[in-house]
């Protein structure tokens, strides 16, 4: 970055910091990545220069030649990889890929059915604050009390009572697989859509470790840079009845011009998680939070369900004394990082709730195996248990930095 550091210092010097934060810390926020150099340079290609309004052979602009193939690519690549009929792959991020999904199907004012927010639902799957809440008659399911799982009797109650047009099944929190075949059979019995918004766990099932919705949803939807590991972006997968709906929703629904660096850098991590690496990545990122939900619970820790289908654990942190917020300073200071979560029926405020959330994409990139989980989880229990002694969080820093020393994260290579 020697152009950056000549012309503007201080944005030079904020990114180094960064690549150090990112380099020196155990980053467990469940969302998070490492994505390869590869993607990287893409993401800052000349591709940003280009505008391109419309789809292949239909754009707005001149001078598509090649970034109609990008798209094609990125396209063909998804198709193939998730075995999807028509993909769009404009999305700027996740969330507008949600609202676009909501413009193709819905009039202000219809009713959808989603996962509540404090139980792991995603904010545009119809939360107060969202324009998902504001614009439509936004219903919720909620998790079991006594088991922390969904209750598809329930889900399937609420379904009957409220008639949605559409079913939202997807998470940002939740530690178990879903069953697709019965939100299928659901969405079937009121007539209403089914889309599964597969952002957190794309990767497993990119890598064949996680059962795939794209069988049983109308519309899949999808972040490309949690546990895909692609850049910041997303996709939409869909029937191809649907396909038009969605493509004149996402533009000029939504949006304008495309993001054409991203598209290309969209494709190389299709490119990327259609390999046999890519498969042992998201097979390590499973036996990874299993062994660190399996050796919490050993030793005293609280979670949510008792435990982890996939890349997250939720965990109660209640019985230790301790609430999420003040844990997850704690382990920040520590070089642990992670967030404050709330867990179902928390007693206590969102701005502070009874949880921490722990995922594994971003560690299980950078080499993390078993018995590196293993000391992952004896420095959270030792922070856990005494979150104010200052020098035990500095000495903590230190030894985590030492950790990850051994594990060149990609992209950040350079520091080792
Ligand atoms: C992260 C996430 C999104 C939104 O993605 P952004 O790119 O942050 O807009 C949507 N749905 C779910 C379930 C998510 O976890």
């Amino acid at each position: 970055m020697e152009s950056v550091k000549d012309l503007d210092p201080e944005i030079y010097s904020l990114v180094m910091q960064e690549e150090r934060r990112q380099n020196d810390k155990i980053r467990l926020i469940a969302s998070e990545n490492y994505v390869s150099k590869a993607v990287l340079e893409t993401t800052g290609s000349v591709l940003t220069n280009k505008y391109s309004e419309g789809y292949a052979g239909k754009r707005y602009y001149e001078g598509q030649q090649l970034i109609d193939q990008v798209e094609q690519l990125a396209i063909n690549r998804a198709k193939a990889l998730f075995g999807a009929e028509h993909v769009n792959v404009q999305p700027y991020s996740g969330s507008p890929a949600n609202i676009a999904t909501y413009l193709a199907f819905l009039n202000p004012g219809d009713t959808i059915l989603g996962m509540a927010l404090p139980h792991g639902g995603h904010l545009t799957h119809g939360a107060k604050v969202s324009i998902s809440g504001r614009y439509f008659d936004a219903q919720s399911y909620e998790l079991d009390a006594a088991t922390g799982l969904l209750n598809y009797d329930n889900i399937r109650q609420r379904a009957l009572a409220v008639r949605p047009k559409i079913i939202i099944a997807g998470h940002s929190a939740y530690p178990r697989i879903l069953d697709f075949k019965i939100f299928r059979q659901i969405a079937d019995e009121v007539d209403a859509l089914l889309m599964v918004d597969m952002a957190h766990f794309a990767g497993l099932v990119a890598g064949g470790v996680h059962p795939s919705p794209v069988p049983y949803a109308d519309v899949v939807t999808t972040t490309t840079h949690k546990s895909l590991r692609g850049p910041r972006g997303a996709m939409i997968l869909c029937k191809a009845k649907h396909a038009q709906a969605i493509d004149k929703a996402v533009f000029p629904g939504v949006q304008g011009g495309p993001h054409d660096n991203t598209t290309a850098a969209i494709a190389v991590a299709l490119k990327e998680a259609a390999t046999d690496s890519f498969k042992r990545y998201a097979t390590q990122i499973l036996k990874n939070a299993k062994t660190l939900a399996d050796s919490l619970m050993a030793k005293g820790f609280t979670l949510i369900t008792n435990g982890t289908d996939n890349h997250l654990m939720l965990v109660d942190l209640t019985n230790k004394n301790i609430s999420g917020k003040t844990a997850a300073k704690a382990l920040d200071k520590a070089g642990i990082v992670l967030n404050y979560n709330v867990v179902p029926y928390d007693k206590r405020k969102p701005v502070d709730p009874s949880g921490i959330r722990i995922g594994t994409p971003a560690v299980t990139t950078r080499g993390f195996k078993e018995n590196e989980m293993l000391l992952v989880s004896s420095l959270i229990e030792k922070v856990i248990g005494d979150p104010e002694n200052d020098e035990l969080l500095a000495n903590t820093a230190e030894e985590v930095k030492k950790l990850c020393s051994h594990f060149p994260a990609p992209g950040l290579e350079h520091l080792h």
